[in-house]
């Protein structure tokens, strides 16, 4: 090595891969490898132009950050993150190190940001943003991302490749979904995140890579809560997928595209139809039936849950309506309620409305709620919204039961009617006797608060037998009916109850 090489990795030292004060400690030994490898002019050059060098550094680095830097939180922002990591990245093709972009977002952000009003907002952020600075290493940059949110660039490194990467996405949320104390409250907020190496940046932008991170990041949230994705090229297609689909579904709602089709609910103990759950479908005019998988999550993204709400519930009620008239006496009809609809403060007054314009009384009509929406214990609105519309005569379901933590309090203080046994549970019960000894124990607390069981998912008699034995009363499942539209129900439900008339005319015979 040369002393000009010597004064050369100085430089680049200068420029920033180790710290001011890591290279000062560095410095008498540098001066003294200069002096050995190329004599007096090296190391006095090194001397002195070392030490000018780092401070000019040092000032130069600060200069964005004193400029660009939110007052609020002290953290940097999207600009200054992407001025950083496109330096780096221009700098990773000379010197063969690489860098990677993560981005931390808030599942269900709007609950937990709004729910709590705006100065609440700013302290989750900023406690977060903390959290999230404190597992990083320096020379990590950690920016805040519009509307809520967080982007991580890695200071440039050697090696980083696919695992490392999972391993701080994981201690990143470890870090971001520690409880957080909020005026009296603790809050268990969860995040998911995405990911993007810059050897699979698809294209060498810091702006092309943040955009990769925000669709892995998008991609987990999809599947979250608490999802790690990493980006791969064919997020990007599927994105541009759910854009062409998210920009028909306003017509879709306008235009009856999407109703609700109908999945029967019968009784154990006498297989006669006690209800029918409203699901909804899209028929997309070039794609065929869409199920809610593939559009819900566009229906929130776009603020339309409130619209999808009001058909599904018009569609549910006047299917009710055509039952009546035909004489089946089917006794209610249930309708799925997201959490930002039973968020809606005018919610009870909405369907009391609905429900008198088809002259029905409010006990022919069930809301399902998410186990995991009643979980939220600090949720006011959600609360008295159950509760009011309890008071009217609505059924209240519990959607999905076992796979959301509610606490019997909660269900007690929701207003609980029914519990629906999650699919989860019911898959096997016939066979496999641990499945059959969770759903006796639900079934058994259900009992002892007095609520009534729906099992869902029933595929095969096998499993109907079974949780008839156990002493559920409803069963739901493709074993019993599909869900189908209004139309195909009326041939669906004549044919069930001649069924049933015969068998109940055989057993007469018999007897
Ligand atoms: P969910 O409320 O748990 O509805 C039951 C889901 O299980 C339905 O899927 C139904 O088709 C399916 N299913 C019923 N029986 C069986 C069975 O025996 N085996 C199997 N493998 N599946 C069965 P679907 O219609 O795709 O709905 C998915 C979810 O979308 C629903 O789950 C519900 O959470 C949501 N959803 C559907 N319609 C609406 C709506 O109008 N509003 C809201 N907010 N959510 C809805
Ligand atoms: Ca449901
Ligand atoms: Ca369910």
């Amino acid at each position: 090595m040369s002393g000009k090489d010597v004064v050369g990795a100085v430089l680049k030292a200068a420029s920033g891969r180790l710290s001011g004060a890591e290279w000062l400690v560095l410095l008498p030994g540098l001066t003294l490898l200069a002096y050995w490898v190329g004599g007096e002019p090296p190391m006095i050059a090194l001397a002195i132009g070392a030490p000018v060098l780092l401070a000019l550094s040092s000032l130069m680095q600060r200069k964005p950050a004193q400029t660009g830097e939110q007052p609020l939180t002290g953290f940097a922002t999207e600009p200054i993150l992407l001025d950083r990591l496109d330096r780096i990245l221009a700098d990773g093709t000379l010197s063969g190190r690489t860098t990677a972009c993560f981005v931390v977002l808030f599942d269900e952000a709007d609950a937990l940001l709004d729910r709590h009003g705006r100065a609440a907002r700013d302290i989750i952020l900023r406690q977060t943003a903390e959290r999230l600075s404190l597992t990083t290493r320096e020379g990590d940059i950690v920016a805040r991302l519009q509307p809520g949110g967080f982007s991580l660039v890695l200071a440039p490194v050697l090696r980083f490749d696919l695992e490392t990467a999972i391993q701080l996405a994981v201690r990143l949320q470890a870090a971001a979904t520690a409880p957080l104390a909020l005026d009296g409250l603790t809050l268990h907020p969860s995040v998911s995140v995405g990911f993007c190496l810059a050897q699979r940046s698809p294209g060498p932008t810091a702006k092309a890579m943040l955009e990769a991170a925000l669709i892995a990041a998008d991609e987990a949230l999809r599947n979250g809560p608490g999802a790690i994705r990493a980006f791969l090229p064919e997020m990007t297609a599927r994105r541009a997928d759910r854009a062409t689909l998210r920009t028909g579904l306003e017509q879709a709602l306008d235009e009856g595209q999407i109703r609700p089709w109908f999945q029967p609910q019968v009784s154990t103990d006498t297989g006669e139809i006690t209800g029918c759950e409203a699901l909804a479908r899209w028929h997309h005019p070039d794609r065929g039936i869409l199920s809610p998988t593939e559009f819900l999550p566009l229906v929130e993204d776009a603020g339309l849950s409130a619209r999808l709400g009001e058909v599904i519930l018009f569609g549910a009620l006047s299917a009710l309506s055509r039952w009546d008239k035909a004489g089946f006496g089917i006794a209610r009809v249930a309708v799925n309620f997201s959490a930002s609809e039973l968020r809606n403060p005018r919610l009870a007054e909405k369907l009391k409305w609905e429900l008198d314009r088809f002259s029905l009384p409010p006990n022919r009509l069930t809301i399902e709620v998410l186990e995991t929406v009643a979980a939220r214990f600090d949720d006011d609105i959600i609360l008295s919204n159950l509760a009011q519309l309890s008071a009217l005569g609505c059924g209240i379901d519990l959607d999905d039961f076992g796979t959301g933590q509610a606490s019997i309090a909660n269900i007690r203080r929701f207003a609980v009617t029914r519990i629906k046994i999650d699919r989860s549970f019911v898959a096997r019960a016939d066979t496999d006797p641990a499945q059959k000894r969770m759903v006796a124990a639900i079934l058994s607390m259900a009992e002892r608060l007095g609520l009534e069981t729906v099992a869902e998912g029933v595929e095969t008699p096998g499993e109907h037998a079974t949780i008839a034995q156990l002493g559920c009363t409803h069963a739901q499942g493709f074993g019993i009916a599909r869900p189908m539209t209004v139309e195909e129900s009326f041939g669906w439900i004549e044919r069930h109850r001649s069924g049933l008339a015969r068998v109940a005319q055989v057993g007469r015979v018999r007897r």
